[in-house]
Protein backbone atom coordinates (compact mmCIF):
# COMPACT_ATOMS: atom_id res chain seq x y z
CA UNK A 1 0.00 0.00 0.00
CA UNK A 2 1.18 3.50 -1.03
CA UNK A 3 0.14 6.40 1.04
CA UNK A 4 0.35 9.53 -1.18
CA UNK A 5 -0.07 13.07 0.81
CA UNK A 6 0.50 15.16 -2.26
CA UNK A 7 -3.15 16.92 -1.84
CA UNK A 8 -2.23 17.06 1.89
CA UNK A 9 -3.46 20.67 3.34
CA UNK A 10 -3.69 19.98 6.66
CA UNK A 11 -6.56 19.17 8.86
CA UNK A 12 -8.99 22.06 8.47
CA UNK A 13 -12.14 21.41 6.22
CA UNK A 14 -12.14 24.71 4.39
CA UNK A 15 -8.37 24.72 2.99
CA UNK A 16 -9.63 21.94 0.47
CA UNK A 17 -13.00 23.91 -0.63
CA UNK A 18 -10.67 26.94 -0.97
CA UNK A 19 -8.58 24.98 -3.21
CA UNK A 20 -11.37 23.76 -5.48
CA UNK A 21 -12.66 27.06 -5.83
CA UNK A 22 -9.24 28.59 -6.61
CA UNK A 23 -8.91 25.53 -9.02
CA UNK A 24 -12.74 26.33 -10.73
CA UNK A 25 -11.63 29.94 -11.16
CA UNK A 26 -14.69 30.81 -9.17
CA UNK A 27 -14.11 34.72 -7.99
CA UNK A 28 -17.66 36.00 -7.44
CA UNK A 29 -20.00 34.35 -4.64
CA UNK A 30 -22.41 32.82 -4.95
CA UNK A 31 -20.96 29.83 -6.54
CA UNK A 32 -23.27 27.23 -8.70
CA UNK A 33 -22.95 23.82 -6.65
CA UNK A 34 -23.25 22.23 -9.80
CA UNK A 35 -20.33 23.97 -11.66
CA UNK A 36 -18.22 22.53 -8.25
CA UNK A 37 -19.54 19.18 -8.90
CA UNK A 38 -18.40 19.21 -12.28
CA UNK A 39 -15.24 20.19 -11.67
CA UNK A 40 -15.18 16.90 -9.11
CA UNK A 41 -16.34 14.78 -11.71
CA UNK A 42 -19.04 14.44 -9.78
CA UNK A 43 -23.08 14.11 -11.43
CA UNK A 44 -26.23 14.67 -9.75
CA UNK A 45 -29.31 12.35 -9.78
CA UNK A 46 -32.62 14.59 -7.97
CA UNK A 47 -34.52 11.07 -6.81
CA UNK A 48 -38.44 12.48 -7.68
CA UNK A 49 -41.65 11.73 -6.79
CA UNK A 50 -41.94 9.07 -9.54
CA UNK A 51 -38.81 7.39 -8.76
CA UNK A 52 -39.99 7.16 -5.29
CA UNK A 53 -43.23 5.43 -6.53
CA UNK A 54 -41.50 3.38 -8.94
CA UNK A 55 -39.15 2.27 -6.56
CA UNK A 56 -41.71 1.57 -4.17
CA UNK A 57 -43.51 -1.14 -6.52
CA UNK A 58 -40.35 -3.08 -6.69
CA UNK A 59 -38.47 -3.03 -3.49
CA UNK A 60 -40.34 -5.22 -0.16
CA UNK A 61 -38.34 -2.60 2.03
CA UNK A 62 -39.73 0.22 1.11
CA UNK A 63 -40.69 1.54 4.09
CA UNK A 64 -37.07 2.11 5.59
CA UNK A 65 -36.17 3.62 2.11
CA UNK A 66 -38.76 6.40 1.93
CA UNK A 67 -38.15 7.41 5.56
CA UNK A 68 -34.96 7.65 4.23
CA UNK A 69 -35.55 9.95 1.26
CA UNK A 70 -38.15 11.64 3.23
CA UNK A 71 -35.58 12.74 5.67
CA UNK A 72 -33.74 14.80 3.14
CA UNK A 73 -30.95 12.48 2.84
CA UNK A 74 -28.55 12.93 0.11
CA UNK A 75 -25.45 10.60 -0.74
CA UNK A 76 -22.88 9.19 -2.65
CA UNK A 77 -23.18 6.35 -4.68
CA UNK A 78 -21.69 5.10 -7.78
CA UNK A 79 -23.59 5.43 -11.00
CA UNK A 80 -24.04 3.13 -13.97
CA UNK A 81 -21.14 3.66 -15.66
CA UNK A 82 -18.60 4.22 -12.90
CA UNK A 83 -18.19 7.48 -11.98
CA UNK A 84 -19.55 9.02 -8.81
CA UNK A 85 -22.95 10.03 -8.32
CA UNK A 86 -24.68 12.49 -5.81
CA UNK A 87 -28.42 10.97 -5.14
CA UNK A 88 -30.71 13.61 -3.41
CA UNK A 89 -34.36 14.64 -3.31
CA UNK A 90 -35.56 16.79 -5.63
CA UNK A 91 -38.50 18.17 -3.68
CA UNK A 92 -36.31 20.01 -1.30
CA UNK A 93 -35.67 24.19 -1.08
CA UNK A 94 -33.26 25.58 -3.54
CA UNK A 95 -31.00 26.60 -0.67
CA UNK A 96 -31.14 22.98 0.85
CA UNK A 97 -30.21 21.08 -2.33
CA UNK A 98 -27.15 23.38 -2.35
CA UNK A 99 -25.82 22.69 1.24
CA UNK A 100 -27.12 18.74 0.48
CA UNK A 101 -24.70 18.61 -2.89
CA UNK A 102 -22.10 20.73 -0.97
CA UNK A 103 -21.65 19.01 2.07
CA UNK A 104 -21.29 15.32 -0.53
CA UNK A 105 -18.71 17.29 -2.35
CA UNK A 106 -17.02 18.06 0.85
CA UNK A 107 -17.06 14.25 1.57
CA UNK A 108 -15.71 13.90 -1.82
CA UNK A 109 -12.27 16.60 -1.50
CA UNK A 110 -11.62 15.60 2.60
CA UNK A 111 -8.98 12.94 1.89
CA UNK A 112 -9.48 11.20 4.78
CA UNK A 113 -13.16 10.61 4.22
CA UNK A 114 -12.39 8.07 1.86
CA UNK A 115 -11.80 5.30 3.97
CA UNK A 116 -15.82 6.24 5.27
CA UNK A 117 -19.30 4.58 3.85
CA UNK A 118 -20.62 7.61 2.12
CA UNK A 119 -24.02 7.17 3.39
CA UNK A 120 -24.23 9.57 5.83
CA UNK A 121 -26.47 8.31 7.95
CA UNK A 122 -24.61 5.01 7.97
CA UNK A 123 -25.82 3.15 11.19
CA UNK A 124 -22.48 0.88 11.37
CA UNK A 125 -19.93 3.83 11.88
CA UNK A 126 -19.17 4.56 15.29
CA UNK A 127 -21.12 7.52 16.24
CA UNK A 128 -18.69 10.08 17.69
CA UNK A 129 -16.19 8.98 13.98
CA UNK A 130 -19.97 9.74 11.97
CA UNK A 131 -20.51 13.21 14.06
CA UNK A 132 -17.30 14.18 13.43
CA UNK A 133 -17.21 13.39 9.77
CA UNK A 134 -20.31 15.06 9.48
CA UNK A 135 -19.17 18.15 10.83
CA UNK A 136 -16.13 18.39 8.77
CA UNK A 137 -18.47 17.88 5.82
CA UNK A 138 -20.92 20.88 6.80
CA UNK A 139 -17.63 22.96 7.51
CA UNK A 140 -16.32 22.14 3.91
CA UNK A 141 -19.68 23.01 2.33
CA UNK A 142 -20.42 26.15 4.36
CA UNK A 143 -16.84 27.32 2.91
CA UNK A 144 -17.89 27.01 -0.37
CA UNK A 145 -21.33 28.38 -0.08
CA UNK A 146 -20.35 31.23 2.09
CA UNK A 147 -16.13 31.67 1.05
CA UNK A 148 -14.79 33.11 4.22
CA UNK A 149 -12.27 35.71 2.63
CA UNK A 150 -16.08 37.19 1.39
CA UNK A 151 -18.29 36.49 4.01
CA UNK A 152 -16.75 37.91 6.93
CA UNK A 153 -15.80 41.33 5.06
CA UNK A 154 -20.01 41.43 4.69
CA UNK A 155 -20.33 40.30 8.27
CA UNK A 156 -18.35 43.46 9.18
CA UNK A 157 -19.57 45.62 6.52
CA UNK A 158 -23.24 44.73 7.76
CA UNK A 159 -21.83 46.15 11.79
CA UNK A 160 -24.99 44.25 13.13
CA UNK A 161 -25.24 41.59 15.26
CA UNK A 162 -29.10 40.13 14.11
CA UNK A 163 -31.05 38.03 12.58
CA UNK A 164 -31.84 41.11 10.20
CA UNK A 165 -28.33 40.98 9.19
CA UNK A 166 -27.82 37.29 8.65
CA UNK A 167 -31.40 37.10 6.84
CA UNK A 168 -29.38 39.77 4.57
CA UNK A 169 -26.34 37.44 4.09
CA UNK A 170 -28.49 34.01 3.52
CA UNK A 171 -30.02 35.89 0.54
CA UNK A 172 -26.28 36.92 -1.15
CA UNK A 173 -24.76 33.66 -0.64
CA UNK A 174 -28.19 31.39 -0.85
CA UNK A 175 -27.81 29.95 1.92
CA UNK A 176 -30.40 28.08 4.60
CA UNK A 177 -31.10 30.84 7.98
CA UNK A 178 -29.98 27.76 9.82
CA UNK A 179 -26.45 27.33 8.06
CA UNK A 180 -26.26 30.96 7.86
CA UNK A 181 -26.60 31.20 11.61
CA UNK A 182 -24.40 28.79 12.00
CA UNK A 183 -21.51 30.05 9.63
CA UNK A 184 -22.37 33.70 11.09
CA UNK A 185 -20.94 32.68 14.37
CA UNK A 186 -18.58 30.25 13.66
CA UNK A 187 -16.67 32.82 11.65
CA UNK A 188 -17.53 35.96 13.28
CA UNK A 189 -14.54 37.98 15.29
CA UNK A 190 -16.29 39.35 17.74
CA UNK A 191 -18.02 37.35 20.99
CA UNK A 192 -21.25 35.14 19.66
CA UNK A 193 -23.23 31.86 19.77
CA UNK A 194 -26.04 31.17 18.56
CA UNK A 195 -28.02 27.75 19.29
CA UNK A 196 -30.73 26.06 18.03
CA UNK A 197 -33.25 25.04 20.80
CA UNK A 198 -35.98 22.45 20.50
CA UNK A 199 -38.96 21.08 23.21
CA UNK A 200 -37.54 18.84 25.77
CA UNK A 201 -40.11 16.11 24.59
CA UNK A 202 -39.70 16.12 21.28
CA UNK A 203 -37.50 13.18 21.64
CA UNK A 204 -39.93 11.54 23.88
CA UNK A 205 -39.27 7.67 25.19
CA UNK A 206 -41.60 5.44 23.57
CA UNK A 207 -42.64 3.13 26.00
CA UNK A 208 -43.96 -0.02 24.29
CA UNK A 209 -42.63 -2.55 25.56
CA UNK A 210 -40.26 -5.01 22.90
CA UNK A 211 -41.40 -8.86 22.89
CA UNK A 212 -37.79 -10.74 21.69
CA UNK A 213 -38.44 -14.20 20.87
CA UNK A 214 -35.66 -16.13 18.97
CA UNK A 215 -36.71 -18.59 17.02
CA UNK A 216 -35.09 -21.23 18.76
CA UNK A 217 -36.93 -20.43 22.44
CA UNK A 218 -39.99 -20.68 23.12
CA UNK A 219 -41.06 -19.77 26.38
CA UNK A 220 -38.34 -16.51 27.04
CA UNK A 221 -39.41 -13.26 26.42
CA UNK A 222 -37.51 -10.15 27.27
CA UNK A 223 -39.22 -7.19 27.73
CA UNK A 224 -36.96 -3.67 27.35
CA UNK A 225 -38.08 -0.29 26.89
CA UNK A 226 -37.27 0.88 22.98
CA UNK A 227 -35.74 3.95 23.85
CA UNK A 228 -33.81 5.72 26.94
CA UNK A 229 -34.10 9.23 25.46
CA UNK A 230 -35.53 10.63 28.83
CA UNK A 231 -32.60 10.06 31.12
CA UNK A 232 -30.38 11.60 29.47
CA UNK A 233 -32.21 15.37 29.45
CA UNK A 234 -32.51 17.73 31.88
CA UNK A 235 -35.25 16.92 34.20
CA UNK A 236 -38.15 19.47 34.48
CA UNK A 237 -36.95 22.01 31.81
CA UNK A 238 -39.34 22.83 29.17
CA UNK A 239 -37.04 23.42 26.68
CA UNK A 240 -33.45 22.06 25.55
CA UNK A 241 -30.48 22.78 23.43
CA UNK A 242 -30.29 20.84 20.20
CA UNK A 243 -27.03 22.56 19.18
CA UNK A 244 -24.51 25.25 19.48
CA UNK A 245 -21.97 26.89 17.48
CA UNK A 246 -20.05 30.10 18.62
CA UNK A 247 -17.33 32.12 17.78
CA UNK A 248 -13.64 31.61 18.67
CA UNK A 249 -13.57 34.84 21.33
CA UNK A 250 -17.10 33.45 22.82
CA UNK A 251 -15.95 31.85 26.23
CA UNK A 252 -18.12 29.09 26.98
CA UNK A 253 -19.06 25.79 25.27
CA UNK A 254 -22.65 25.49 25.45
CA UNK A 255 -23.34 21.70 25.26
CA UNK A 256 -26.45 20.08 23.47
CA UNK A 257 -29.25 19.10 25.66
CA UNK A 258 -28.19 21.97 28.27
CA UNK A 259 -32.36 22.59 29.74
CA UNK A 260 -33.74 25.69 28.92
CA UNK A 261 -35.67 26.89 32.30
CA UNK A 262 -39.34 27.43 32.60
CA UNK A 263 -40.03 31.32 32.38
CA UNK A 264 -36.64 32.29 31.26
CA UNK A 265 -36.53 35.40 28.39
CA UNK A 266 -36.10 32.69 25.85
CA UNK A 267 -38.87 29.83 27.16
CA UNK A 268 -41.18 33.66 27.25
CA UNK A 269 -39.98 34.06 23.74
CA UNK A 270 -40.54 30.76 22.60
CA UNK A 271 -44.65 30.44 23.82
CA UNK A 272 -45.16 33.45 21.95
CA UNK A 273 -43.35 32.60 19.08
CA UNK A 274 -42.65 36.01 18.55
CA UNK A 275 -38.82 37.41 17.66
CA UNK A 276 -37.43 39.00 20.39
CA UNK A 277 -34.49 40.72 21.75
CA UNK A 278 -32.77 41.72 25.26
CA UNK A 279 -30.79 40.70 27.32
CA UNK A 280 -30.57 37.49 29.70
CA UNK A 281 -28.58 36.38 32.76
CA UNK A 282 -25.03 33.93 31.84
CA UNK A 283 -26.74 31.26 34.77
CA UNK A 284 -29.00 30.65 32.18
CA UNK A 285 -26.50 28.18 30.66
CA UNK A 286 -24.63 27.84 34.00
CA UNK A 287 -22.07 29.83 33.28
CA UNK A 288 -21.15 31.33 36.71
CA UNK A 289 -20.40 35.07 37.26
CA UNK A 290 -20.04 36.50 33.86
CA UNK A 291 -21.88 39.39 32.79
CA UNK A 292 -25.40 38.72 31.25
CA UNK A 293 -25.30 38.27 27.56
CA UNK A 294 -27.14 39.91 24.78
CA UNK A 295 -29.73 37.43 22.70
CA UNK A 296 -32.36 37.45 19.82
CA UNK A 297 -34.71 34.76 19.36
CA UNK A 298 -36.49 33.77 15.82
CA UNK A 299 -38.46 30.99 15.87
CA UNK A 300 -38.18 28.34 12.69
CA UNK A 301 -41.57 27.35 12.39
CA UNK A 302 -41.18 23.83 12.46
CA UNK A 303 -41.01 21.00 14.86
CA UNK A 304 -41.24 24.08 16.99
CA UNK A 305 -37.73 25.27 16.97
CA UNK A 306 -35.98 28.59 17.76
CA UNK A 307 -32.57 29.74 17.26
CA UNK A 308 -30.77 32.02 19.10
CA UNK A 309 -28.20 34.46 18.60
CA UNK A 310 -26.19 35.31 22.24
CA UNK A 311 -23.57 37.78 22.11
CA UNK A 312 -21.77 40.17 24.52
CA UNK A 313 -20.21 43.47 23.54
CA UNK A 314 -17.19 43.53 21.79
CA UNK A 315 -14.44 45.80 23.91
CA UNK A 316 -11.69 45.18 22.16
CA UNK A 317 -11.41 48.43 20.25
CA UNK A 318 -8.65 47.45 17.40
CA UNK A 319 -9.61 44.42 15.04
CA UNK A 320 -7.08 42.45 13.67
CA UNK A 321 -8.33 39.42 10.97
CA UNK A 322 -6.63 37.52 8.96
CA UNK A 323 -3.11 39.82 9.32
CA UNK A 324 -5.04 43.09 8.60
CA UNK A 325 -6.58 45.74 10.91
CA UNK A 326 -10.38 45.75 9.84
CA UNK A 327 -11.37 48.16 12.34
CA UNK A 328 -8.89 50.41 14.38
ZN1 LIG B 1 -22.34 13.47 5.23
Amino acid sequence: MTAVFTDWLGSEPAAYAQKIIKACGLNEPPFCERQIADFLKIDIYEISPADIEGYRLFNPDFPSVESFINESCTFMGTGEEGGRVIYTPEIVSAARKRMNILHECGHAVLPWHDQYCYLCKDKDMDPGIRKQIEREAFLCASEFIMPRVYFVQDVLSLQSMSFAAIKILSKRYHASLEATANWFTYTHPGICSVLMIEPTNIDEPDCEEIEVIPAHQENLKVGAPAMFFKKLEPEGDPLKVKYAMRSRRFPEYIRSNTGIAKGSPIHQAWLHGKASRGEIPASTFGFLGKAPLQFECLSLGYRSRMLVLLWEEDRQNRLIYAGKELIA
